[in-house]
């Protein structure tokens, strides 16, 4: 087996990784280093959680130890498709150069121009960025590319999904001719092979998992989900949520809770957080200070689960997150992949659970065709409440404290599914979060909801469908049914009399 002392890299940084209590290195690594350290271009087929930022960071700062930047001229290049990212790889960079005397910048959005201008001013050897941070320096004339040696793309399947790919060949043709690649993507599509054939020169091409593969030690299962009224699905989603994460116990220490929209991450989140979870939201809406405030909590253990969109949370580098729930079913199958890869890390067990409802099955079917495997049916833990029920009202459809007016109950739901406003703070327990006791845990069917169920239902789903596009659509609809159903019957409001201004509309489309 390879160890790094085999993998000639400088003595600092093999210090610096013994101390990170590093033994052997990873397969990418093995494969990736030795090319990299002899100047070659690298084609890096690995997904996150298989060292892959060791794997480009490790040989680029070997290199680069020898040297000195100029002033506004970095030596090296990364490029990450988020901030959180590039934000991982700056903090892996701190580490592996503990006892070298390197420099870098972090160039990404929310941290503020002239802080970054000062430091690339003085002269970097590494640079880390967000491709489009990095145009804007480049355009305001505070960044010389031309001394760039080492350039490396990461998760560049991702940079494709979030259309980056332009500034990406815009960069490379930014950065001098005979300057060394390192290009990481998960995936090989077919414009992320165009890109590696037209800017990689003979690369050495190290692949270490299938495409898309999920790793063996996550364990997988999926909740086969429909609600007991179109109008009811979602909040009784988030019941089969919390009952799901209840099913977990104490195995449960942490988890990553993927939605696919960002409304429904706020929702997910504050709905947690009202039945009692310590839960935070994370997506590109929210300001930099708290999703750096929200994710320094979740690596710190301080907060248990972490409500996420895809880009926020892509390649994100928590080493042990025993869950992952999919509230919703990804609908890029190699999301699946990279969702449930947050869990099950450098060898350890995780599990992954997903909700999947009637509308997402054949997104659900495109994931098994790809991991080319049955992901294990777990019981509805709701049971089977579907119109068998005879419209009875689910427990908790509304989540909401008890109200003793219909104004009020209104105005409180609307309150609580709301987005909330990017300064909330994210942990902050919302005023209705419940005391424990009132907090209605799997069996006891909450008094408030038995008392007022159609009333309480109908403000929940108002809220869950004015976020929801194909709801919305749903729900416009439904209400302009309503309206033609009532125009057979009596008019209140206008009495006999039409004010004039009906017919003078009427009259001019006549005209026209
Ligand atoms: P990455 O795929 O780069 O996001 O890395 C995943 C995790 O593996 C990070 O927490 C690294 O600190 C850790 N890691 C990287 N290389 C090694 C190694 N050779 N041995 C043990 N852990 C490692």
């Amino acid at each position: 087996m390879t160890k790094f002392s085999d993998l000639n890299l400088n003595p600092k940084v093999l210090k610096a990784i013994e101390e990170a209590g590093y033994e052997t290195p990873t397969p990418i690594q093995a494969g990736a280093i030795p090319p990299a350290l002899d100047g070659r271009d690298v084609l890096g087929i690995a997904q996150t959680g298989t060292g892959k930022t060791a794997g480009f960071v490790l040989p680029m700062i070997t290199l680069l130890a020898r040297g000195r930047a100029r002033a506004r001229m970095p030596r090296s290049l990364v490029l990450c498709p988020t901030r959180e990212l590039a934000a991982q790889v700056a903090e892996n960079f701190d580490t592996y150069t503990k006892h070298l005397k390197l420099t870098k910048a972090l160039l990404i959005g929310g941290v503020s121009f002239k802080e970054q201008d000062t430091l690339i001013d003085k002269g970097v050897d590494v640079l880390i960025a967000t491709p489009g941070r990095l145009l804007d320096h480049f355009e305001r004339g505070k960044l010389i590319l031309s001394d760039v040696k080492v350039m490396v793309v990461d998760e560049a399947d991702r940079m494709l999904d979030m259309g980056f790919i332009p500034d990406i060949e815009r960069i490379f043709g930014l950065t001098p001719f005979t300057r060394q690649t390192l290009f990481f993507s998960a995936t090989m599509a077919p414009e992320i092979e165009r890109i590696t054939n037209t800017f990689l020169s003979n690369p050495a091409r190290i692949e270490v998992a299938r495409q898309a593969s999920a790793s063996e030690t996550i364990e997988q299962g999926v909740v086969m989900f429909k609600g007991s009224r179109k109008d009811r699905e979602a909040s009784e989603k988030r019941k089969v949520l919390r009952m799901l994460i209840d099913a977990e116990g104490d195995k449960c220490t942490n988890a990553i809770i993927f939605c696919n929209r960002k409304t429904d991450v706020d929702i997910v989140a504050k709905s947690l957080n009202k039945y009692g979870y310590d839960a935070a939201p994370i997506h590109g809406d929210l300001d930099q200070s708290q999703r750096t405030r929200t994710l320094d909590g979740f690596r710190a253990g301080t907060l248990r689960f972490l409500v996420a969109s895809d880009v926020a949370a892509r390649g994100l580098d928590v080493p042990s997150v025993s869950h992952v729930f999919n509230f919703d079913v990804p609908s890029h199958a190699e999301d699946y992949v990279h969702r449930i890869g947050r869990t099950g890390r450098a060898g350890r067990d995780g599990k992954a659970v997903m909700i999947c409802v009637p509308r997402d099955e054949k997104n659900f079917e495109d994931i098994e065709r790809l991991i080319q495997r049955e992901i294990p049916r777990i019981e509805n833990p709701l049971g089977h409440i579907g119109a068998e029920a005879q419209g009875d009202a689910p427990e908790d459809t509304t989540e909401k404290k008890p109200t003793s007016s219909r104004s009020r109950s209104r105005s409180r739901s609307r309150k609580t599914d709301d987005a909330p406003k990017a300064d909330a703070p994210a942990q902050t327990k919302p005023e209705a979060a419940p005391k424990q006791a009132e907090t209605p845990k799997r069996d006891a069917a909450p008094a408030e909801t038995r008392a007022e169920p159609q009333k309480d239902t109908r403000a929940d789903n108002r809220s869950d469908n004015r976020n929801d596009t194909p709801d919305s659509k749903r729900s416009s609809s439904s209400r302009s049914r309503s309206n033609r159903d009532d125009r057979g019957g009596r008019v209140t409001g206008l009495g006999d009399h039409t004010p004039t201004f009906i017919e003078k509309s009427f009259a001019e489309r006549y005209d026209s």
